[in-house]
C-alpha cells in the first residue's frame, strides 16, 4: 500500500499523549512515552531523526538549539492540535493508512487469520467478525468493530473543509 504519511516519524512530548495516539491511528509513526523528559526526547530525536511535536516552549528552544525539527502545538483540545497537523503537513485523506499501526506501542500491525486469535477474543468477537488484525510487537488483537465506525466519523469531520 502506497502510504505518503510513511515520510514523516515523530515524538510527542509528554502533554501530547492522545494527539500521539490519533496520530498512530491514522497510521503515522510517533514515539511517545510518559516517562521521558525533555534531554530523552531531544537525544531521541536526534539519533531517529525525528520531528519534535510539543507544547513545551523550553523544549522548543532546545530543539532549535540543537537544530531539530520541531512542530510547536499551541491548541490543548486533541482533535484540533490534529486538524492543525494535518493542515501544516499538507495531508488529504487519502494520504493516510488508518489501522495499520498499533496505537498502544507504535509497531505495524498486520491482519492475520482468524483462527489465529480465537483464543485471544472474546467468543462473541470470534463469532461476530471476520477480519482479524495483531500487533506484531505487543500482540494486541484488533477487529472491525464500532470503533472502526467511530474512527471514521472523526476523520471525515478531520477532513471536511
Ligand atoms: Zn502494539
Amino acid at each position: 500500500m502506497l502510504c505518503k504519511i510513511k515520510d514523516y516519524s515523530f515524538i510527542a512530548d509528554v502533554m501530547l499523549g492522545k494527539l500521539a495516539r490519533w496520530l498512530r491511528i491514522l497510521g503515522f509513526d510517533v514515539i511517545y512515552d510518559r516517562k521521558f523528559d525533555d534531554e530523552s526526547i531531544l537525544k531521541i530525536a536526534l539519533s531517529q531523526n525525528r520531528i519534535v511535536l510539543t507544547k513545551d516552549t523550553k523544549l522548543v528552544f532546545n530543539a532549535e538549539k540543537n537544530s531539530l525539527k520541531y512542530i510547536f502545538i499551541k491548541e490543548n483540545n486533541w482533535f484540533n492540535q490534529l486538524k492543525g497537523l494535518i493542515h501544516i503537513l499538507n495531508i488529504v485523506k487519502n494520504d493516510v493508512c488508518i489501522f495499520s499501526r498499533c496505537p498502544e506501542c507504535n509497531s505495524p500491525i498486520k491482519q492475520v487469520a482468524k483462527e489465529e486469535v480465537e483464543d485471544l477474543v472474546p467468543d462473541f468477537v470470534y463469532n461476530t467478525f471476520l477480519v482479524f488484525s495483531k500487533c506484531r510487537n505487543c500482540g494486541k488483537v484488533y477487529w472491525d468493530g464500532s470503533h472502526k465506525k467511530r474512527v471514521e466519523k472523526i476523520l471525515d469531520k478531520l477532513f471536511e473543509k
